[in-house]
């Protein structure tokens, strides 16, 4: 192993203990997850040497990459056995989609930036994740191809729950994701029972750039 890897994982193993794990993440194959994917290949330039504070960082096209302490709480929330498909909303860098990747069988990930799209798929090419597709588009219509799906996670914050991704939700499934205004939302998981009724838990406050869509804002919302 080379010098410069071994600082990259001193810095990533920190940022876990004190900022994943002091702050209350506990199970400990999100934590596992956490401590394998390389953050740092997931941003550019000189931002790599910020990739291990807990911090969003911009991956251009106005879009972030999110912080890291948000990503295993959405994680958690998710409570993945390895079993289960996975529909995310907001590809991004690809970092989030990683760590689903290392928890659950399959994941199918929608972007509607090409730019964004193009880059996380030679990240995650590169890192070897098989069981990955990604696929640009409107995610607030879901992917309908594939469903139904376990678990759905939404990476960017909406104004209401878009029925489409109820819709593709299996029995049992659940749904996590940011609702609310534009500057702040309340992250929210909905789980689908096997009578078919449908729980929402509000989990946390939190802060995501927008999700734009035909279910969610329009692009020049404010
Ligand atoms: N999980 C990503 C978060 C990226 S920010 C990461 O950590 O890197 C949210 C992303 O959602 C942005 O890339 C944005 O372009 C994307 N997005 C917003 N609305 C969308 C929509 N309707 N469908 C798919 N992606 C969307």
């Amino acid at each position: 192993m080379t010098r410069k890897n071994s600082r990259v994982e001193w810095a990533r193993n920190r940022m876990i203990e004190k900022d994943i794990e002091g702050r209350g993440i506990t199970d400990e194959r999100v934590l596992d997850a956490m401590r394998k994917v390389p953050r740092h290949l997931f941003v550019e330039g000189n931002l790599k040497s910020r990739a291990y504070e807990d911090f969003p960082l911009p991956i251009g096209e106005e879009q972030t990459i999110s912080q890291p302490y948000m990503v295993a709480l959405m994680t958690q929330a998710l409570k993945l056995t390895g079993k289960e498909s996975v529909l995310e909303i907001g590809t991004g860098s690809g970092y989030q989609t990683a760590i689903l990747a290392e928890l659950s069988e399959r994941v199918y990930s929608v972007e509607r930036i090409p730019s964004l799209a193009g880059n996380s798929r030679k990240v995650l090419d590169s890192l070897g994740y098989k069981n990955v597709l990604v696929r640009l588009s409107d995610g607030t219509l879901g992917w309908e191809d594939h469903a139904p799906y376990d678990r759905i996670l939404v990476t960017a914050g909406s104004p209401k729950i878009p029925m489409p991704l109820v819709e593709q939700l299996n029995e049992n499934g659940m749904l996590v994701i940011p609702v609310g205004g534009n500057h702040s939302q309340m992250l929210t998981r909905v789980t689908l029972g096997k009578d078919g009724h449908l729980k929402e838990e509000k989990m946390e406050g939190c802060i995501f750039v927008k999700l734009v869509g035909r279910h969610g804002w329009e692009e020049n919302d404010k």
